[in-house]
């Protein structure tokens, strides 16, 4: 099933993983994916690192098993920076073989030490070319505060709407702690033409560590209320990850309230958390 098709009803709540690395035992994702199984989530998408690296093959392997071992939708992810044309059309086989109909198209992070391949210099030109060989449904990955390389968010704007005229038609935020920035975003997105359904991506933050990380990386302002959060209760991990799920909650109750098309639960391969949200929120989804 194409996943666009899924958002006529109700709110979609959609669940994110990754792939155990090369060093942890294989079946780690399986036990995942059997504690997220009975919450029933609408689509289970996989990633896929952009650096290469030996469980990139399992990525498909994996958004294969979702979609017929678990029987959930899948969508698999597809960074082009470091792929040629060639090995995307392979892919784009595969996964025609295996039934995958849908694909987040990514451009990837630039890593510091390696050169990009340079075939596909923006998402949009990924779209274009998955669009050509294939009947996918494409996704494409988007910035509420702006993306860490945009001169602003105006910009940034322009280069999503080229993202969607190329193709995709269904949209995933990167993960915000405020939903202001959400609420600014979407407004200027229908502004500019943007019409596809686009999901909130929310990640329930269970480590100090993980959010400091997540801010180097993605460029995501810390509220405070959420700072005085994490402050208060870094030294108290049970207490933190049950202020940080609580934290989430609270975003999503608020999002749903707003008419959020989805949800996309960034899971970070933990069934205990996001069983835990699924509990309070899993009524809101269709009321
Ligand atoms: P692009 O859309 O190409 O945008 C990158 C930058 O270039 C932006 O600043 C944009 O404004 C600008 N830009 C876009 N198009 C043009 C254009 N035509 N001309 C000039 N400038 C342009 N990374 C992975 O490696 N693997 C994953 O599995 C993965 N999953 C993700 C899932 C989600 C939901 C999100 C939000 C991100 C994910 N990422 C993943 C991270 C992503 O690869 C990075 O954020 C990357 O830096 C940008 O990817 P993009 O597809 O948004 O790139």
């Amino acid at each position: 099933m194409k996943t666009c098709e899924l958002f006529r009803d109700h709110t979609v709540l959609s669940f994110e993983i990754f792939p155990p690395k090369p060093t942890s035992p294989e079946d780690t994702i399986y036990r995942t994916l059997d504690g997220l199984r009975d919450l029933h989530p609408d689509f289970i998408s996989v990633t896929f690192g952009a650096g290469g690296g030996a469980n990139n093959q399992k990525s498909l392997e994996i958004a294969s098993a979702v979609k017929h071992q678990y029987g959930i939708e899948s969508v698999a992810h597809l960074p082009g920076i470091n792929l040629t044309r060639s090995e995307v059309l392979t892919m784009l086989e595969q996964m025609q073989q295996q039934g995958i109909e849908n694909i987040l198209a990514l451009r990837g992070d630039v890593l510091p030490d390696t050169q990009p391949r340079g075939e596909f210099r923006h998402a949009d030109e990924l779209i274009s070319f998955i669009r050509e060989h294939g009947d996918f449904n494409i996704l494409a990955a988007c910035y509420p505060e702006g993306h860490t390389e945009s001169p602003d968010t105006v910009t940034d704007l322009r280069n999503l709407k080229r993202k969607v005229d190329a193709g995709a038609n269904q949209l995933v935020t990167q993960l915000f702690l405020d939903n202001r920035y959400f609420y600014e975003f979407r407004e200027k997105a229908e502004l500019v033409g943007i019409h596809v359904p686009i999901e909130a991506g929310i990640m329930p933050v269970t480590n100090k560590k993980q959010i400091e990380r997540m801010v180097q990386l993605c460029g995501v302002h810390l509220p405070d209320k959420f700072m005085k959060v994490m402050n208060r209760y870094e030294h108290q991990p049970e207490a933190l990850q049950d202020a940080g799920i609580a934290y989430a909650i609270d975003q999503i109750v608020d999002l749903i309230t707003q008419g959020v098309d989805g949800i996309h639960l960034y899971t970070m391969n933990k069934p205990y958390v996001a069983r835990r949200i699924y509990e309070a929120v899993h009524r809101l989804l269709y009321a």
